[in-house]
């Protein structure tokens, strides 16, 4: 074998799910990558590198193929040297920032991470895994995955969002939900993308890294601005308390733990779970611990917190025939509502400023048949 090839894992087009060993070298400005009898080729031009893997210890190299899209991932510090000693001119600055980034992340990575995912082998993770309960290493994990990390699952759960239904990112509604949701959010570590599900079925739900769908047929049944802040400010606290991400990762199980350990993010497996998102149920202290975040994010943005109260009593008295999907992920029973409502009581009382918008100019602009039907009965 070439003496100045470097080793690494493979994924992409043709290559094993679980990605594939592989050495790799240069070719002047042009990357060859082998794995089995394969020989994949990648333009030095087209090539992308960063800082990757489950504690950035690895340095992602992608590209696009003829056939599709390939990553290569270098983990060991004698291949990091091969790679660089032998990469084009135009490419070293390149390089150079990704390794420094991978340094810098990698330092305030605590070292019970690092041996996690960098020491300790997969099949080895697998089995600790299933001798563990496994929740709790979920949780355990979930609270080590950096920002930065469920940023980037947050990208995947949108692009399957967006295959499932129309999104709306336009318009007054729209806006309304940027401008509550800015508010909600200030200060927050997380990039927040909200959008609106052109649906007709009331519901709403958050991914992970700050990806926020409420659908239009919630907002139809809001009789104000701040029932719909209240309802955005439970589905923030699921974000920040990386209840979203936790279910995720439970629900997909070990396959989505091993692409992030792999740092394999095009892997299908994370794909098909976050496809799974809307149907999410999370757990009644989960849910309890949401509304309580929430109302707090509500009240430090000067927002009134009693209408959060009555859009959930609303929900669960709902006699529409249309059955709220909301209630499948958020039971809305008559006991959580009390208890909202003694939390909302045990507050300092407070001036709130109503939410500036022209609230039933701002539904009629969803045009939904909701909010059509309503206005016909009006008349
Ligand atoms: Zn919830």
């Amino acid at each position: 074998m070439n003496p100045a090839a470097f080793h690494g894992r493979l994924f992409g087009a043709g290559v094993s799910e679980a990605g594939a060993a592989a050495h790799a070298w240069w070719e002047g400005s042009r990357l060859a990558v082998q794995a089995g009898d394969a020989i994949h080729h990648a333009d030095g031009a087209s090539l992308q590198v960063e800082a990757a893997g489950f504690n950035l210890r690895q340095l992602k190299l992608s590209w696009n193929g003829a056939d599709g899209s390939y990553n290569f991932f270098v983990e060991a510090e004698e291949d990091f040297s091969r790679l660089l000693s032998g990469a084009p001119e135009s490419m070293k600055e390149a390089f150079a920032g990704a390794q420094s980034r991978r340094r810098s992340m990698g330092r305030r990575f605590s070292a019970a991470v690092a041996v996690y995912g960098a020491v300790i082998s997969l099949p080895l993770l697998l089995l600790l895994a299933f001798l563990l309960n496994i929740g709790h290493l979920v949780d355990w994990v979930a609270e080590k995955i950096p920002v930065h990390y469920e940023d980037r699952i947050g990208d995947l759960v949108l692009a399957q969002t967006r295959a499932q239904m129309k999104l709306i990112d336009s318009g007054p509604a729209y806006e309304a939900v940027q401008a509550i949701g800015k508010r909600l959010t200030a200060g927050s570590a997380y990039r927040y993308r909200w959008f609106i599900a052109d649906r007709k079925d009331i519901n709403a739900f958050a991914a992970p890294g700050g990806v926020i769908v409420v659908h239009a047929g919630l907002i139809a049944q809001t009789a104000q601005a701040e029932e719909l802040a209240g309802v955005l400010a439970h589905e923030v606290a699921h974000v920040e308390q990386r209840h979203s991400l936790k279910n995720l990762m439970k629900t997909a199980g070990l396959s989505v733990l091993l692409s992030l350990v792999l740092g394999d993010w095009s892997g299908t497996a994370l794909g098909n779970a976050a496809g799974k998102l809307t149907e999410l149920k999370f757990s009644r202290d989960a849910e309890t611990d949401a509304d309580r975040e929430g109302l707090r994010r509500l009240v430090d943005a000067g927002i009134a917190p009693h209408p959060m109260a009555d859009f959930f009593s609303k929900l669960s008295s709902k006699e529409s025939g249309m059955m709220p999907s909301m209630l499948a992920t958020h039971p809305a029973s008559a006991e959580r509502e009390e208890r909202l409502r003694s939390m909302i009581a045990a507050l300092p009382a407070k001036q709130y400023a109503p939410l500036p918008f022209n609230w039933a100019e701002i539904k009629t602009s969803l045009n939904l048949p909701t909010a059509r039907r309503q206005s016909l009965l009006a008349d």
